[in-house]
């Protein structure tokens, strides 16, 4: 299955008005857990302002784990 996500486009922090951003990356414990299964988990990635430093966005990298039998949820 091709893990695809529609591509994002920020040009602007809604806080700040900042238009330089950065990604970061949470990885190990920090990662995310979909409810009912333990072993399904993915990194997260943040979109971080460089003018004021709030995450503007955080996303899953791996978005299939959680697209998978959906009534599971
Ligand atoms: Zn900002």
């Amino acid at each position: 299955m091709i893990d695809e996500r529609r591509e994002i486009n920020i040009s602007k922090c809604p806080f700040c008005g900042g238009t330089q951003f950065a990604h970061g990356y949470q990885n190990g414990y920090a990662a995310i857990t979909r409810a009912k299964s333990l072993f399904k988990t993915s990194s997260i990635e943040h979109i971080i302002c460089l003018s004021c430093g709030s995450i503007v966005n955080s996303r899953v990298k791996k978005i299939n784990p959680f697209r998978k039998n959906m009534q599971d949820f």
